[in-house]
């Protein structure tokens, strides 16, 4: 490619940014650098009634969690700011004065009163659909029905006015998307879109075109929803005189429910019990708050390696990726045009996958919170040998608590129908033995352990089955979890014999219950 490639993130900050847009981030980053591109982050915050304080933030929060950090942006520096679009407000008054030089746009002054008066006359004559249109807009009040003078008169009175799209009669407009192959419009389908609203702010339409052209956007990659307004796009760019320099456009599928019936939606997360956001928010409401991947314990290499097949795939049988592989493989051309399910099972594979690839001294920094959060502040060291000992059965970061709790804390309750299905007053002697030999081991490493109990089994006539399974629930409680030796190695001489003899009088006392 000999184009200078630059694409757009341009989230709007009216709420936590839904999972995907986090996806629509993270494909236009791994284009960028596929490319030797530029990835910039713009905020289209120009509608006022919408915007949610927190929420840019938010955006950048989640960006700086993935590692998709921007080469341009609010705060990321570039030659191309503002990147906040309601500190561009001029530019935008400005080039819509240059479409009404250039009779591609015009002043219309009718209120939204009149507008719904309009809709429901046409409504009660059946129809439904009323557009402010090549049809319509004779009738109405604006720069094209009104004389000139009227018109002046009506600005310099303070009457309010939008200024509004021509769009042309009776024209096609055609593009060719990179996903989709080529879309066309017919310009009769498509209504006068207002592009300055009464209040002087662009709407989306004319502050997403201006920015694209003016930032020297390459790429347009975006949700399929934004495909209908494309048509209003080129015109756009067509009407400023920019119709050489369109961006391509490149629309990426929906992300459908878990269970693949209809678009996945915020309040999916509640109902099937999985996070849609990437990171915890908590908006005003009592309802506005929804936890994050970040929260549920995902790792944020499993989150982008998820995202990254959602909707996409590199044509091998190949999943795991990390980021920067992915943007070595990444091409528009796999996009699937195909609605892609959320998966929520794969995602806690995935992350399971990066757990068990992440060192157990960083994954005993990620687990720490939720061990201290519980009242309990291991050492360092005895912390990660606990990670490292537990990771091949973690999913997500709360199940090292889940299924390591018994590391932090003395054991509390013993899985009392083992215990009763196994100990018996025969076995006590063994194991007081047993203690004794432990207590003289010189070095307390696992496969010395393993000899030495092992002989010891052997010696005294026993099974492995009398004794191994009520050793792991004398030091976990339980018989689920790691290896007993590896456990006891963990722990160390002291902690084992301590929780040994602990054992050894509950079993009594539960065998006899
Ligand atoms: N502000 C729009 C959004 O919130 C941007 C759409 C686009 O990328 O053109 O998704």
């Amino acid at each position: 490619m000999s184009q200078k490639i630059r694409v757009r993130f341009a989230p709007s900050p009216t709420g936590p940014l839904h999972i995907g847009g986090v996806r629509t981030a993270l494909y236009n980053y791994l284009f960028a650098k596929k490319h030797n591109g530029v990835f910039c982050l713009r905020i289209e915050d120009t509608d006022q009634a919408r915007y949610v304080a927190g929420a840019e933030d938010y955006i950048k929060e989640t960006l700086g969690w993935l590692g998709l950090v921007p080469d341009e942006g609010p705060g990321y520096g570039g030659d191309f700011g503002p990147y906040r679009q309601s500190e561009r407000k001029d530019i935008y008054l400005k080039y819509a004065q240059e479409l009404l030089k250039r009779g591609k746009a015009y002043y219309a002054f009718d209120t939204p009163e009149e507008l719904d008066a309009r809709r429901k006359m046409e409504a009660e004559r059946g129809n439904h659909s009323f557009k402010y249109d090549a049809h319509s807009r004779k009738e109405m009040k604006n720069s094209l029905t009104l004389s000139e003078e009227e018109v002046q008169k009506r600005i310099s009175a303070g009457e309010p006015y939008v200024i509004r799209l021509l769009v042309p009669e009776n024209d096609t407009v055609t593009f060719e998307d990179l996903v989709r192959g080529q879309v066309t419009f017919e310009t009769s389908e498509l209504d006068d879109k207002v592009l300055i609203k009464a209040d002087g702010m662009p709407t989306y339409h004319m502050a997403n075109i201006v920015d694209d052209h003016l930032m020297e956007i390459s790429h347009v990659i975006r949700g399929e929803e934004w495909l209908p307004s494309t048509g209003h796009h080129v015109l756009l760019y067509k009407a400023f005189g920019w119709g050489d320099s369109i961006p391509h456009f490149a629309h990426l599928p929906l992300i459908l429910k878990p269970n693949g019936k209809g678009k996945l939606s915020k309040r999916d997360g509640a109902k099937f019990g999985i996070p849609v956001f990437p990171l915890d928010w908590k908006g005003e409401g009592e309802d506005d708050h929804y936890p994050g991947f970040r929260e549920y314990g995902f790792l944020p290499e499993a989150v982008i390696n998820f995202l990254a097949f959602l909707g996409w795939n590199p044509g091998t049988d190949e999943e795991l990726f990390s980021l920067d592989q992915l943007c070595q493989v990444f091409s528009l051309d796999k996009i699937h045009k195909g609605g892609a399910r959320f998966d929520y099972e794969k995602a806690r594979w995935y992350n399971q996958q990066y757990i068990q690839r992440t060192d157990d001294g960083k994954l005993a920094s990620l687990v720490r919170p939720i061990v201290e959060a519980k009242g309990f502040s291991p050492d360092d060291g005895f912390l990660t040998k606990v990670c490292g000992l537990l990771k091949e059965r973690c999913q997500v970061l709360p199940d090292f608590w889940e299924n390591g709790f018994w590391f932090f804390d003395e054991v509390k309750e013993y899985d009392t129908d083992n215990v009763k299905k196994r100990w018996t007053p025969e076995l006590k002697g063994h194991f007081e033995k047993l203690i004794a030999r432990l207590a003289e081991a010189e070095t307390f490493e696992t496969p010395e352990l393993e000899s030495m109990v092992k002989a010891f089994i052997n010696d005294n006539g026993l099974k492995m089955g009398q004794v191994l399974p009520l050793l792991r629930i004398a030091l976990a409680g339980t018989m689920k979890g790691p290896g007993v030796f590896e456990t006891m190695e963990v722990f160390g001489k002291e902690e084992t014999l301590k929780r040994l003899k602990k054992a050894l009088a509950a079993f009594d006392d539960i065998a006899e219950a």
